[in-house]
């Protein structure tokens, strides 16, 4: 019935033909939008409540996201799919990309972007999804249960499970909830599928899977070796099931993304698709996300898509052996809820390793933060861009890095646009 349709949420973006999906948000209701929707083209408006609006019209359900979910899963189920479910505090997207870009877009299907929630992950696949061989999936978890939803809609062969951290602990509860919902990729995968997982005992003694393979820095059946920096450039030897390979890297990637590959290898290897090397050593990171680069002699390094404990250590860690002195612009790592003060004592404790902290503190959960390093606090991020020219020599590195909620990015952007 809805094969041909499209599916749309935000009623600016209803086209012609489509069909409106009511959805209950944080800030508004998706069912205030109804009328707005008909009225620009939509053939339905799937609801769960009542709105006033012709009846021929609406489809009421009990719950819109469910009816999402449950019409991506018929769509899984009609072409049954070679399901591949990656899941973890970080490092998710680059890992979905790396996967599906090995086994290649006519085979493949992966979500784009970030759509990996109860919501954004039904879209893609009922919106872009047309019958290819392998669906490759990020599955995000925000609170308890979503990762389960996500797996019963498209059940994975193979389930990845990257690393365990912080990230919105003060949404899922606390660290065991955290755990416990991730390891639903693995209690939900389909019985004989295999887990690829990260080396850590915590982790690892919580899966008695019978098909696991393990991947880790120096540790696992896949692992990262040994890696090392030159100018923009890393080189990284991992060992796989069969063979110690090299990668020359085109660009800086961190000791977090780096163990990530080993689980590409591992997965890849699962498949029987063999790596492309060319492909993974031209890889660039997406924007936001850890990208490095040199501007006026500067090394900057754009992380302000997100922020957890976890992706600030990879990046400090980096970001010393990387310029002659290591500064940072930061801001509040946000979703940690009754955390949030432990959360930004243990950054500030990480940020002592660095020679300069600047804290943009737009909003005030970084309050909790002191580091005896920081030279500047300010919600002004005119005097942040100010203040680094007048310190920033060459061959210094600079980190820019908060959680999406704080918009750091308008910061590095400021600097750019000035010192062009
Ligand atoms: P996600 O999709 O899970 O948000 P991304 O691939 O977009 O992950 O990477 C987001 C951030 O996570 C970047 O800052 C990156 O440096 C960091 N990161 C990636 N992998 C790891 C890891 N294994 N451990 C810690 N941080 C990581």
């Amino acid at each position: 019935m809805y094969d041909e349709c499209d599916f749309v949420i935000d009623s600016r973006k209803v086209t012609p033909g489509c069909i409106f999906v009511a959805i209950r948000g944080e800030k508004t209701d998706g069912h205030f939008y109804v009328q707005d929707a008909l009225f620009k083209g939509a053939k339905y408006a799937v609801v769960e409540k009542e709105v006033d609006a012709p009846a021929s019209q609406l489809i009421k359900v009990e719950n819109t996201v469910d009816f999402l979910i449950n019409t991506a899963r018929d769509k899984v189920q009609k072409y049954k799919p070679f399901v591949i479910g990656i899941t973890g505090s970080n490092g998710k997207t680059t890992t979905k990309e790396l996967i599906s870009q090995s086994i290649g877009k006519e085979n493949c299907f992966a979500n784009p972007g970030n759509f990996n929630t109860e919501i954004g992950l039904p879209l893609s696949i009922i919106n872009h999804y047309h019958g290819e061989r392998y669906l490759v999936l990020e599955m995000a978890m925000n609170k308890f249960g979503d990762i389960a939803k996500l797996c019963e809609m498209a059940q994975p062969d193979v389930s990845v499970l990257l690393n365990v951290g912080s990230a919105h602990r003060g949404v899922a509860g606390n660290d065991q909830a955290i755990l416990e919902g991730k390891l639903q990729i693995i209690g939900k995968m389909r019985p004989n599928g295999t887990a690829v997982v990260i080396n850590d005992e915590r982790i690892l003694r919580k899966i008695s899977t019978p098909f696991l393979v393990t991947f880790g820095y120096r540790k696992g059946d896949y692992q990262l070796l040994d890696y090392c920096y030159h100018d923009l450039s890393t080189t990284a030897a991992y060992k796989t099931a069969s063979e110690t390979v090299e990668f020359n890297l085109k660009s800086i990637w961190n000791t977090g993304q780096l163990t990530n590959i080993a689980a590409v290898l591992a997965v890849l290897d699962l498949i029987k698709v063999n790596y492309n090397k060319d492909l993974i050593e031209n890889f660039s990171p997406v924007q936001g996300r850890f990208k490095v680069f040199k501007h006026r002699d500067i090394i900057v390094i754009d992380d302000c898509y997100n922020a957890s404990l976890e992706s600030f250590r990879v990046a400090i860690e980096t970001l010393r052996k990387l310029g002659k002195r290591s500064f940072a612009v930061v801001g509040s790592i946000k979703e940690q809820g009754v955390y949030s003060a432990q959360t930004h004592q243990e950054l500030g404790k990480m940020l002592e390793a660095l020679d300069g902290v600047i804290v943009y503190n737009s909003d005030h959960e970084i309050d909790f933060m002191s580091c005896s390093k920081e030279i500047l606090r300010t919600d002004d991020a005119e005097q942040v861009v100010l203040f680094l020219r007048k310190i920033l020599q060459p061959q210094d590195v600079v980190l820019f890095k908060a959680s999406r909620a704080v918009q750091i990015e308008k910061v590095l952007e400021k600097y750019m646009e000035g010192s062009k």
